[in-house]
Parts: structure tokens; sequence; C-alpha cells
């Protein structure tokens, strides 16, 4: 069976008996969680992430992308709207060990992502030297951003990929 026909039988098994067809636009823990596309990393299973609960966001090494500096403006704009009110909206970003994008930190792999892509930008965006380094560095990037919400929380997390352990590297505190 293909990779698509696996997922509409799982999906089949998932609809089966489904009961959540009325939960509500809010999500219920009023966060936005970003995260890697690793697939050893949904919030899903390692935070108990469910139906719900949380908007979600997934780039490679959970990296504040410009795309995702304007997914979060967006979000924050569309739950202002809806409720006309300031959102109580939290965003929550959670990195990991052994993630991909360290690999473009190694010298020689980014020479030639460099190559390939014809600029530094990829690596620029992407790469992990150091993953607590990475988590501050993302935020002090959006506290930066003078068109983020001053009222928008952030902090910031690691995922251990060894231990399945979530810690926190950057507490909560608004954009302010
Ligand atoms: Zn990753």
């Amino acid at each position: 069976m293909s990779g698509v026909g696996e997922l509409y039988e799982r999906n089949a098994r998932f609809a089966d008996g489904f009961d959540k067809g009325d939960l509500p636009l809010k999500p219920s823990l009023s966060m936005i969680i970003l995260c890697c596309v690793d697939a050893r990393v949904s919030p899903e299973h390692v935070a108990g992430v469910a139906l719900g609960d949380a908007l979600v966001i997934r780039t490679a090494g959970a990296r504040v992308t410009d795309g995702a500096a304007l997914e979060v403006r967006m979000l924050w704009t569309l739950m202002s709207m809806a409720t006309g009110a300031t959102p109580n909206l939290e965003l929550v970003i959670i990195s990991h060990t052994q993630c991909g994008m360290e690999r473009f930190a190694v010298p020689e792999i980014a020479a030639k992502v460099t190559e390939i892509f014809g600029s530094s930008d990829v690596v620029d965006t992407y790469a992990i030297a150091d993953v607590n380094e990475a988590v501050s560095t993302d935020i002090e990037r959006l506290r930066a951003d003078a068109s983020m919400p001053r009222e928008l929380k952030v902090s910031g997390h690691v995922y251990d990929i060894a231990t399945g352990q979530l810690r926190e590297v950057v507490a909560t505190s608004t954009l302010g």
C-alpha cells in the first residue's frame, strides 16, 4: 500500500465514532506552537496536544522564518478580529536536540548548501550551531521586529529526542 493509502486507512479508524465535530476555532490552550518539521517531535505526541488545543506552525528547526513571523502576526490579527479584543495568545517555540538543521552549521555542508541555493539565505535562516542559542536568537528577533504585537507572550523550549523530555530555555514574557 502507498503511503497515502496508509493515511486513509488510519483516517477511517480515526473517523469511526468521531465526536469532535463541534470544536471552536479558538484553541483551548490559547497557544501557537512553533515546532520543527522533524517526524520525531510532533507536539500531539510529545506534549499531549489534542484536537482543538493549539495552533501549530512547523518550520525546519522550529526557526522563526519570515514566513513563520508573518503567520504569527496573521493569526494574532485573525484572533483579534474574531474576538474584537486583544488576543490572549501565547507563542511557544519548541526546538529539539539532534535537529537536521545542525548539519547546516557544519562549514563544509554550509558551503555546499550556499552553492546549491546561490546565496547564504538558507544557511543563515536555518542552521543551528547551538540549539539553546538558536531559540534565544529567534525570540530576540521577534522582539526586535516592530511589526509584532507587543502583547504577545513568547517562550522557548527544547525537546530532547533521546529522553522524551521538554525543558525551558527562555521563560515566558511578552515582547513588550
Ligand atoms: Zn529539527
